[in-house]
């Protein structure tokens, strides 16, 4: 089984960066896959622009070599790898330098009535000096758009900066703040559990629900990107975007309409009923925490070459929503690397039923998991009983969706980069952020971040390969509250 392909409308892209890491393992993958799956029209064409004074045949050297690397080799067919190189040219252009947007206007002023998308695929102190670059030349039309990614800011005032640079240069209506993890499918699959079935709504609230838990957790260290990751940390590269976009899905009303500005009302309504975590209640609602040396794994303050280092490798939130759907019901986020298991899901556990007809058996409460990675999936806990005789016995019991076993063995789970890329073509900003979400989202974690940096306290630590520090377990433990074990 395989997913309806619908074709998109005639498009350039433009990947600013195209020699770098996110183009080779992420996008031009993406594309590949959806000129095999006949979702691309003949005509389009991919513009690679870097530095590199490549010409038209190294650049496509250059892609299949990354799709050689990146895609297993039976779906790599001969004819449709041909015909995608054949989509590929490149353009070498400094974006800081002046010369060089009259070129990429005429190339693509070629065919002046296609969409076009801009990728900005570089470093976010870039995206300002190409947004203009791209609205001096009149790259910034109807047509036009511009797809940007993580990092979008360090906090809320460089956020801010970055939107007004970027918002100077191109209306909201046609920037693409990309968060890959909307474009998976059982991040998408959440609004199609909430708004299209009946069984879940008279559930989802503070009288049925007891609490949830997103979890994001991560086996590998940082590796060689230390030096990098030390200027960032979970809280910025996981927490402000990843993790709360998927606690508004959870969270957020019905949209009156499955359409961008709808969709993006509600999540932003979540993100201004999130209570401000200030001052005292930093220490108490928060962790944060760096992994120790393992074997021969270095520690994190190793790998970041900075013994002195207060970045977090891992954070665990109780968050609070005030609104009257979810008072009362904390929503414990947490995350980090070189923990036990490589998985994604979120929790919800349900209330004890009101009152036990089965006294000396202890209930369960009922879970719902909704697992995103590395089997994307539904799970629900339910009570049954133990079967036989001899008395009655309960006991939990587990029904099981994985998408991949429920769609057939020819489904292949796309990436979320497929989905959004396409989106873009299509003009379907909907599971993309606006600028106003994101700078929310900031002004929530901001006070977090600057009460972390003044306490001065050094962030706890933990065992590569555990489930996190035992301040995580005392955030949980002090609601009577356990963290689901990280089992995959
Ligand atoms: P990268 O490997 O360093 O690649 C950067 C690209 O930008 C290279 O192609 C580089 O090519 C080009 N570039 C740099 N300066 C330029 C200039 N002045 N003019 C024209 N091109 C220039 O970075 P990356 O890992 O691919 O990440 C790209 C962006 O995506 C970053 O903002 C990153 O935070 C974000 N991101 C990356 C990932 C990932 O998985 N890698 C995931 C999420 C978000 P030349 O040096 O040849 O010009």
């Amino acid at each position: 089984m395989t997913s309806k392909v619908i074709p998109v409308l005639p498009f350039d892209m433009v990947i600013f960066g195209s020699t770098g890491d996110l183009s080779q393992r992420k996008l031009l993958p993406a594309l590949f896959r959806r000129d095999a799956s006949g979702q691309m029209p003949e005509q389009a064409r991919i513009i690679g622009l870097s530095r590199l004074d490549y010409n038209q045949e190294q650049f496509r050297e250059f892609a299949l070599n990354a799709l050689n690397k990146f895609i297993p080799a039976a779906e790599l067919k001969p004819e449709i790898v041909e015909r995608f190189l054949n989509r590929l040219h490149h353009l070498h252009n400094d974006v800081t330098k002046p010369d060089g947007w009259d070129g990429l206007r005429d190339l693509l002023n070629e065919y002046p009535d296609r969409i076009r998308m801009y990728y900005l695929s570089v470093g976010p102190s870039l995206f300002g000096t190409i947004a203009q670059g791209l609205a001096h030349v009149g790259l910034n039309g109807p047509n036009d758009r511009l797809v940007v990614e993580k990092p979008l800011g360090h906090d809320l005032a460089s956020a801010q900066k970055l939107n007004h640079e970027i918002t100077t240069a191109f209306n909201e209506q046609r920037i693409y703040r990309i968060d890959h993890y909307l474009g998976k499918e059982t991040v998408q699959n959440l609004m199609a559990l909430r708004f299209a079935n009946a069984l879940f709504e008279p559930l989802w609230n503070a009288s049925a629900v007891d609490h949830v838990q997103i979890t994001a957790a991560e086996t590998i260290g940082v590796g060689t990107r230390g030096g990098y990751y030390d200027t960032s940390g979970a809280m910025r590269d996981m927490v402000q975007n990843h993790l709360i976009q998927l606690l508004c899905l959870m969270a957020m009303e019905a949209p009156y309409a499955f359409n961008a500005d709808a969709v993006r009302d509600e999540k932003l309504k979540v993100l201004r009923s999130l209570r401000p975590i200030k001052g005292q209640e930093v220490q108490r609602n928060t962790v944060r925490a760096q992994y120790l040396a393992r074997g021969e794994d270095p520690s994190y303050v190793e790998e970041a070459g900075n013994p002195d280092s207060h970045t977090e490798t891992y954070v665990a939130i109780k968050a609070e929503i005030d609104n009257w759907r979810w008072a009362g019901v904390p929503f414990y986020l947490r995350t980090g690397k070189r923990l036990r298991s490589r998985l994604t899901e979120i929790v919800v556990t349900f209330k004890e039923p009101a009152h036990s007809v089965f006294p000396n058996t202890p209930l369960q409460c009922n879970k719902l998991i909704i697992r995103l990675q590395p089997d994307e999936g539904l799970q629900l806990n339910i009570m049954t009983k133990d079967p036989g005789p001899g008395g009655f016995r309960l006991r939990t019991t587990t029904l099981d969706m994985t998408y991949a076993e429920g769609l057939g063995p020819d489904w292949r789970m796309p990436d979320a980069y497929e989905r959004l890329l396409m989106d873009v073509v299509r003009g379907d900003q909907t599971l993309f952020m606006r600028g106003d979400e994101v700078e929310a989202a900031w002004r929530w974690i901001d006070p977090i971040l600057n009460a972390w940096e003044d306490s001065n306290i050094a962030p706890s630590t933990y065992e590569s390969g555990s489930e996190g520090p035992i301040a995580a377990l005392e955030l949980m433990a002090r609601d009577g509250r356990r963290w689901r074990e990280m089992v995959v």
